[in-house]
């Protein structure tokens, strides 16, 4: 079965995108200590495809203080173990140094990657996203993980390259 992982920034949104899609959550414990610790699995299917999330959404529990290395460190085992990345951006705030070093760890690796530009809750957000495509990852898609535009897309493009 195929194991798709979100990675990101804090804050962009990944457990709310990941907390829609899962039907099934899988209790794991990560024979890793430290930054693996907080992540979580569950399942979930698309197209009739069913595939394994994984959340690396606990970097620092209950802080915004997020160290690069732990970020790279979440990154590195992400293209590890994945074998599709959604890479989750925020549209109210831009293009982050953070950001850009994501996408830079993620274009030295083959893994496919989807980029998800998350909180387009508006057009005006819709304008804004455009920005995300000097990430240079290619394709951007809209999403909304409140309330669940633009996932539809995105999942088609994930279980493709799945
Ligand atoms: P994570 O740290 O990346 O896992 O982000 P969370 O899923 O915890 O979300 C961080 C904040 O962004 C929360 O307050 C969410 O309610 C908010 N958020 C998530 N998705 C959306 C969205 O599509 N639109 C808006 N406006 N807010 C969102
Ligand atoms: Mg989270």
């Amino acid at each position: 079965m195929g194991i798709v992982a979100v990675v990101g920034r804090p804050n962009v949104g990944k457990s709310t995108f990941f907390n829609r899609l899962i039907k099934r959550r899988e209790a794991i414990v990560d024979a890793v200590s430290g930054v693996t610790r907080d992540r979580h699995y569950g399942k979930s299917d698309w197209n009739g495809k069913e595939f394994t999330l994984i959340d690396t959404g606990g970097y620092v529990v209950g802080s915004d203080d997020v160290f690069e290395a732990e970020i790279d460190k979440q990154v590195e085992l992400a293209i590890d173990e994945a074998d599709v990345i959604v890479f989750v951006v925020d549209v109210t705030s831009g293009i982050t140094p953070m950001d850009n070093e994501v996408a830079k760890l993620l274009r030295k690796h083959d893994k496919p990657v989807v980029l998800a530009v998350n909180k387009v809750d508006s057009n005006k957000a819709r304008l804004d996203a455009v920005e995300f495509y000097n990430l240079g990852l290619g394709e951007i898609y809209c999403i909304s993980a409140i309330n669940g535009s633009g996932t539809g897309e995105l999942l088609d493009q994930v279980v493709e390259a799945l």
